[in-house]
């Protein structure tokens, strides 16, 4: 783990590893959706918590590093929307927590018991005795309860802990949690360095791809080259994807080659998928915006329990696709699911 995992984050990340000399009691680190901001915040945080950082990186050797890999690290917090909880799971995390709440109701803001609750976190002392993070996302959601509530946290800040707040929009925060902040802006990449990470990622028509993200390279989910689909092998699956509740699987037998590579094929579905999501709260397209029309009209006939379901489903078949027993068995299955999430439940279910 880096603590500048990409090359335009190298100048943000010097400047937090010489803050590491003093340690900040809260910062704030800010820039646009998709440009690294949260994930910097992430491994500083780590580096943090690690009790022999090298270069200002976390060892990932050591007990503390070791507990933070496992999930149970005690003075590490990450306070996040439900939203940004069901879209960052985080990597130790097999079951989420809301899995039960419909995907309607997730809200894209931090809540004021949240907030509460950190107070009552950092009102003890640490439990290993160690440094203490708290990494809060997205810092921007908060309103003006949650943003009082916080900065009585903030006035008083415990010894030994550092809050980073991590905000797309710096100019959406109160003025007066910002002036409590250290503030490190991140840029996103320019065109080439983006082109060149995508380009490096091993994925094809990277300008095309690097415009798709809004120009911002890291959106592109996974970087492994065998997530990327050639384009026509994609209009396939899109064409499949856009018929919704009326896909059947006399269409998939057609259209599914035999030696469908699955990784890439799950990676398409979870990009269409976030996409859907993203309709139904009225957010712009990330990945399929010429299917705009499409995914919003799907996005009122969906099922949003199915749904939550159907994410897992997805989470859970990109861990093992890289080594499929049956790619096309597998996809079939997904793809009969996916339609289903259209449908309303029957009395008998
Ligand atoms: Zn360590």
């Amino acid at each position: 783990m880096e603590l500048a995992p990409y090359p335009w984050l190298v100048k943000p990340a010097e400047v937090l590893r010489r803050m590491r000399k003093q340690l900040p009691s809260a910062l704030l680190i800010h820039g646009p959706r998709g440009s690294g901001a949260y994930e910097l915040a992430a491994a500083f945080a780590r580096s943090v918590i690690c009790q022999s950082p090298v270069d200002g990186v976390a060892c990932g050797k050591c007990d503390e590093c070791k507990l933070v890999v496992s999930g149970n690290h005690p003075d590490l917090k990450f306070v996040f929307s439900e939203l940004e909880e069901f879209f960052h799971p985080k990597p130790w995390e097999s079951k989420k927590e809301n899995v039960t709440k419909t995907v309607k109701t997730l809200s894209g803001k931090i809540k004021i018991e949240q907030i509460r609750e950190l107070g009552e976190f950092l009102s003890v002392t640490a439990h290993r005795g160690g440094n203490r993070a708290v990494v809060v996302y997205p810092a921007d959601s908060m309103d003006k309860d949650q943003s009082s509530a916080l900065l009585k946290t903030l006035e008083e800040p415990p010894a030994g802990t550092v809050i980073i707040l991590v905000a797309d929009d710096i100019d959406r925060l109160l003025p007066t949690i910002r002036s409590r902040c250290q503030i490190v802006p991140v840029s996103p990449p320019s065109r080439s360095q983006g082109i060149a990470y995508l380009e490096k990622s091993g994925i094809k028509n990277a300008e095309a791809e690097l415009a798709r993200l809004g120009g911002m390279p890291l959106l592109v989910h996974e970087s492994d080259s065998e997530l990327v689909m050639d384009k026509s092998m994609e209009r396939k699956f899109l064409h499949l994807l856009e018929l919704g509740p009326q896909l059947a699987s006399v269409e998939i037998i057609k259209s599914i080659p035999r030696d469908v590579p699955l990784a890439a094929a799950v990676a398409v579905i979870q990009r269409w998928y976030w996409d859907l999501i993203a309709a139904t709260f009225g957010l712009p397209s990330r990945y399929y915006p010429d299917q705009k029309t499409i995914l919003d009209s799907l996005a009122t006939h969906l099922n949003s329990k199915k749904a939550l379901a159907y994410n897992q489903a997805l989470l859970e078949t990109s861990r093992f696709a890289a080594h499929p027993l049956n790619g096309r068995l597998i996809l079939e299955d997904l793809l009969m699911k996916y339609s289903e999430i259209f449908r309303r439940e029957r009395a008998n279910q």
